[in-house]
């Protein structure tokens, strides 16, 4: 099993749209892929159609706060090989809470190591738009990251913390966490700013920045509302092929992480 925390403290670069199509993509290639939902706005979870009484059940919630175990907790999706721990509100109290256990960085390592490894091939974690204990905890049980950019601006403000963050929890806790790669997102070829800031991403980030680029389409945002994934709701826009070849790209850096697992 591989684990893979789709992470970045900005809110809205795409995160919660990479999990999901990135994922679907995975499980049409047949591997068995769990979504792990750690953001309490549970974008993801309403974004797969998981409904309040499923999620009232089963969640994140319970899984690093509680003792639930991660069979009880993963359901199944409409998609074929792609299951879910769904988030609830509760989780936005949870950052105070785990600060009670003594393992709080450890909780959702604890978890995935004792039951993950014989039912999915990939664990995709969508990280909430902070770095707090929350996202911590992805990354003390990533093996790595995937980091969404959105093509604006500032792009790279803020990449600096995200990257100190990952030092840290490199030296203390997880010293095999790497980076899978940067993903370029809302790419817009009609706006010659986005186009520079590709560039400029990519002479600063260099290989570690995916060759697919996620463009701008109303397709990907129109999705969630009907609780499927891009990739079901119109597998022929440019997101679903941009997803299918990031998916790719994704597949062919696994091995070397397997290597360093
Ligand atoms: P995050 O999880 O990082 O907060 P989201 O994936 O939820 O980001 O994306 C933020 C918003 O932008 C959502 O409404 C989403 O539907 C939309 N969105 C994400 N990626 C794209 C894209 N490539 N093109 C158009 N809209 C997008
Ligand atoms: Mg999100």
């Amino acid at each position: 099993m591989i684990c893979i925390a789709i992470a970045n403290q900005k809110g809205g670069v795409g995160k919660t749209t990479t999990a999901i199509n990135v994922g679907t993509a995975l499980a049409a290639t047949g591997k068995r892929v769990l979504l792990l939902d750690l953001d309490p706005q549970g974008n993801a979870s309403t974004g797969l159609g998981i409904g309040r009484a499923e999620r009232d059940q089963h969640s994140t919630y319970d899984l690093l706060v509680g003792d639930a175990q991660l069979d009880h907790v993963a359901i199944s999706t409409k998609v074929p090989r792609l299951d879910i721990v769904p988030a609830t509100q509760d989780l936005s109290g949870a950052e105070i809470e785990l600060i009670e256990f003594e393992a709080r960085t450890h909780r959702l390592d604890a978890a995935l190591a004792r039951h993950a490894a014989g039912r999915w091939d990939v664990v995709l974690i969508d990280c909430p738009p902070s770095l707090g204990l929350l996202t911590i905890n992805a990354m003390v049980a990533a093996h790595a990251l995937l980091v969404p950019l959105q093509c604006e601006f500032f792009a790279l403000e803020g990449l600096s913390q995200l990257l100190s963050t990952i030092d840290r929890i490199r030296s203390r806790f997880n010293p095999g966490l790497s980076i899978l790669g940067v993903a370029l997102t809302m790419y817009d070829r009609r706006n010659r700013l986005t186009d520079q800031v590709a560039d400029d991403v990519r002479a600063v980030l260099g290989k570690v920045v995916f060759d697919t680029v996620i463009p701008r389409n109303v397709r990907l945002s129109e999705a969630p509302s009907h609780g499927m994934p891009a990739l079901i709701y119109d597998y022929r826009c440019a997101g679903s092929e941009a997803y299918i070849a990031l998916a790719r790209e994704v597949i062919e850096r696994l091995p070397k992480l397997r290597k360093a697992a």
